[in-house]
């Protein structure tokens, strides 16, 4: 089998990840996985089963009556299913954002997903984003991306993406969810949001789209020959 290439992008809710990835596999012709969706699939399904996602006793009981996968269409967007339902748009909720920082903090939730993520990486060329893929998925990555940025700006983007989907948002209660699901990703036990030693960081503070996609560009540049 002819080798395939991984690009592995951490970094914390709100950094821009999923805009620049997705832009940049189709640029590319890479698979873009966004690992988020899948832990937000998890936690929707507890959700559904009454679980709450800090019960570790009732995740570990229900666990296996979840079958989790992930499809692409013709234009090559991630759709989520979830026991042959497309869930892709009802996992986008603040709630749910919430709920699957929490249940990803579980080793019997992580341990399921991880075959599953490097699975797709072995088969296809691809962009994987999400917290612990440098780190813990994918660590012989060709190109690991740390993207960040301060906490006020990616509140600012977040609420400017709920707000043009048409849901409500409030900044400061946006803020705040940020700088919890931060502390919790930053803290957990397993697989913690944290940069590898070989990634490098990419700061989308004061950057548009633009901006960010021509020094990724770079960077991949100098390692996978484009
Ligand atoms: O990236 P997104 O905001 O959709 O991720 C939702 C949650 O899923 C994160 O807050 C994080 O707790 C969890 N997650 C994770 N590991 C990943 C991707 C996401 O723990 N690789």
């Amino acid at each position: 089998m002819n080798k395939t290439y991984s690009i592995a992008i951490d970094g914390p809710a709100g950094a821009g990840k999923s805009t620049i990835a997705k832009r940049l596999a189709k640029e590319l012709g890479f698979y873009y996985v966004d690992t988020g969706a899948i832990y937000r699939t998890v936690a929707y399904f507890f959700d559904l089963w009454g679980v709450s996602p800090k019960d570790v006793d009732g995740i570990e009981r229900y666990i296996d009556e979840l079958t989790v996968s992930i499809e692409y269409d013709e234009e090559g967007s991630q759709h989520m299913i979830m026991n042959g339902m497309d869930v892709t748009n009802d996992i986008r909720t603040q709630e749910i954002s919430q709920k699957a920082s929490l249940v990803s903090a579980h080793a019997v939730v992580r341990d399921v997903l991880l075959d599953m993520q490097r699975d797709v990486a072995k088969r296809h060329n691809v962009i994987m984003d999400g917290r612990d893929i440098g780190t813990v998925v994918l660590p012989k990555a060709d190109v690991k991306i740390f993207l960040t940025a301060d906490a006020e700006v990616r509140a600012k983007r977040r609420c400017d993406e709920l707000l043009a989907k048409g849901q409500k948002a409030v900044y400061e209660t946006v803020l705040k969810e940020i700088q919890q699901r931060d502390h919790q990703d930053t803290h957990r036990a397993i697989a913690p949001l944290k940069m590898a030693r070989d990634s490098v960081k990419l700061d989308t503070s004061h950057l548009d789209i633009d901006g960010v996609i021509a020094e990724m560009k770079r960077i991949i540049g100098e390692k996978i020959a484009l």
